[in-house]
């Protein structure tokens, strides 16, 4: 494969595009490897199509290694299949849905669980048939609510979906571990440093999960880890729960006056001034602070809800959607104040809240408000605070949620030690799914006694695409991109400078050499572009080796440059191949 720059088609840009916030999409965009087609979506030029070629050789190599057998669905799907497993309304405003001439519902695929499952259930009826993991390379279409980042969150995206059949529980769990050690080889080849973490599995239902996260601090997700070898996302960690506290001596519930007191800070300040504790100064850590949401569940309606919790930690969003999901979070609003007048902004207390109470309202606490616990809390009154409120003896929530923000040093739930945080971006996520789909599609086999079972599926995700700018994000500098060997747009990028022709047959030559040889080249024999321009561009592009044919040629050498070190090194015409051939191979 020889790339001419001077009829590629390709325009690099000097300029960082003013949406761009992170470096891998300023400069996939500036190198000219995508271009922006409308919000989170993007169009792949010659250069970003043959990068994200090889990273997708990769991950069907390493699929096909494992057995798993390549297929190829369409994204444009009837509604019927996603009906049967309820998720056509559970998906929300996440599903592209549309409509075909006859007025018949389609949608634009998400994720392929049903397509998958009925095929296997219209080839396969028998045990024998099993195992089988399936996969497809494929465009995916979500609604998203934040497209970030250029390609890492598109609304178009390319996944690799795998899915596995098995007749019980035990098959499951192998299929799983292929596809756990087949990640981690598809992840190691492309350079991507990883961590697996437990995961909860959402929308998705289904029991054992994991995500795959690349850590960098412009990840969206935040993962914990503990010295002890728990590593789970933050949505996923548990809080542990306290032991009860005796309360039999507890004084009874008292309402205070606490003027101009909205917040916690004021509150403290103000219980520590007027209502002191004898042994110890009042903490944020005594408040019990009420927060309200609105929940909006998948067919469209609204639910107001109340979270109870410790007043020095801040509600996660992320993790109080990922325990609420499918529902997602909105906020609380003026209306919806309007539409409870029972309720008192800033001194809300559990007496107006939980769905016996006269509000109505969901309320929901965090698992440290233990029985025997005492707390400073609303009183639903404007200026007032009711102390010594005992949780279990003066209220009780409606349940218990994972909503509270999880802080480095918080305990890990398996008792593995304090626990440190980080960011990453999720490049995979495997998913022991069990009988969802099958059982909501109904594909079933005859088991080895003739009886028919439901068959038990797992569901394995890679972002191809969200990769591929995960690999741009780690490997770049001030100049530009530094590809990786291997996933490159090409092997060499062969630069001919100057105005002697000489120049431009010799690094013509070289060129066809390189590509006689197996080496894929990039060769810049545009005229008349001045050398500083050529290697900025070269700088930009990334390609890790970079060959310069010019002004040395008069004494017989080229210069042999490695773009991730910024070492030259001159080396004589007649081993400019063999030299170049040796970098690339390594
Ligand atoms: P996220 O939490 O980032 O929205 P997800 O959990 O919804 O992702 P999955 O359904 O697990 O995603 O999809 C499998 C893989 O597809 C993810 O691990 C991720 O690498 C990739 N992916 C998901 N959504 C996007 C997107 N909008 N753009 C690019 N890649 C994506
Ligand atoms: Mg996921």
């Amino acid at each position: 494969m020889l790339m001419r720059m001077s009829t590629l088609f390709l325009r690099t840009l000097r300029e960082d595009p003013v949406e761009a916030e992170v470096a891998s999409h300023k400069l996939l965009v500036r190198a000219g490897y995508v271009r922006r087609a409308a919000p989170g979506i993007y169009t792949w030029l010659p250069l970003g199509l043959k990068v994200l070629r090889r990273v997708e050789a990769v991950v069907r190599e390493e699929m096909d290694a494992a057995g798993f057998q390549e297929v190829h669905f369409p994204a444009l799907l009837p509604r019927e299949p996603y009906e049967a497993t309820n998720r056509w309304t559970e998906y929300g405003d996440g599903m592209f849905r549309l409509k075909d001439r006859k007025g018949a519902d389609y949608l634009l695929a998400p994720t392929h669980e049903e397509m998958f499952t009925l095929l296997v259930k219209d080839l396969y009826s028998s045990y024998k048939d099993l195992p089988l993991s399936i996969y497809q390379i494929q465009t995916k279409y979500r609604d998203e609510a934040r497209p970030r980042a250029g390609v890492l969150r598109g609304r178009e995206f390319v996944m690799k979906d795998s899915y596995s059949f098995d007749v019980d529980e035990a098959g499951l769990e192998v299929s799983y571990e292929k596809h756990r050690d087949a990640y981690i080889r598809v992840f190691t080849r492309l350079g991507l440093e990883f961590v697996v973490v437990s995961a909860v599995s959402g929308a998705m239902g289904g029991s054992r999960s994991e995500e795959f996260l690349h850590p960098t601090p412009i990840g969206e997700d935040t993962f914990v880890r503990s010295p002890g070898g728990y590593a789970a996302n933050v949505e996923a960690v548990t809080t542990p729960v306290p032991p009860a506290v005796p309360f039999d001596d507890a004084p009874a519930a008292h309402v205070e006056d606490t003027p101009d007191t909205p917040t916690i800070e004021t509150l403290v300040a103000a219980a520590n001034a007027a209502h002191p504790r004898p042994d110890r100064a009042w903490t944020a850590a005594d408040t019990l602070k009420n927060v309200l949401v609105v929940l909006r569940h998948p067919d469209g309606t609204r639910e107001p809800l109340a979270v109870g919790l410790p007043g020095d930690r801040e509600v996660d969003l992320k993790r109080l959607e990922a325990s609420l999901a499918p529902a997602e979070l909105e906020a609380f609003e003026e209306k919806d104040f309007a539409a409870h007048p029972a309720l008192v902004k800033g001194y809300i207390g559990p007496g107006g809240l939980g769905e016996e109470s006269a509000s109505g309202i969901r309320y929901l606490l965090d698992p440290r408000v233990v029985e025997g616990t005492r707390w400073i809390t609303g009183a639903d009154a404007p200026g007032k605070h009711v102390f010594d409120l005992v949780a279990g003896r003066d209220f009780t929530g409606d349940g218990f949620v994972e909503a509270a923000e999880v802080r480095a040093g918080d305990p890990a739930p398996d008792g593995s030690g304090p626990l440190e945080l980080a960011r990453g971006i999720e490049i995979g996520h495997i998913f022991a799914l069990g009988r969802r789909y099958a059982e909501a599609l109904d594909l079933k086999v005859l088991d080895e006694n003739g009886k028919q079972v439901v068959v038990t599926m797992g569901s394995y995700g890679i972002g191809v695409t969200r990769a591929l700018a995960a690999i741009a994000e780690g490997n770049h500098d001030d100049k530009g991109l530094v590809w990786p060997r291997g996933l490159a747009p090409a092997d060499v990028h062969v630069v001919a400078t100057g105005k002697d022709p000489e120049v431009f047959t010799t690094a013509e030559r070289i060129a066809s050499e390189l590509q006689a040889d197996g080496v894929e080249v990039l060769l810049d024999d545009r005229p008349k572009v001045s050398p500083g321009v050529k290697f900025k561009d070269a700088e930009l592009i990334g390609v890790p080796t970079i060959l310069v044919v010019g002004k040395g040629l008069a004494e017989g050498v080229v210069e042999l440059r490695d773009r991730r070190s910024g070492e030259a090194r001159q080396v004589p015409l007649a081993e400019a191949v063999p030299a170049v051939t040796a970098a690339v191979r390594g």
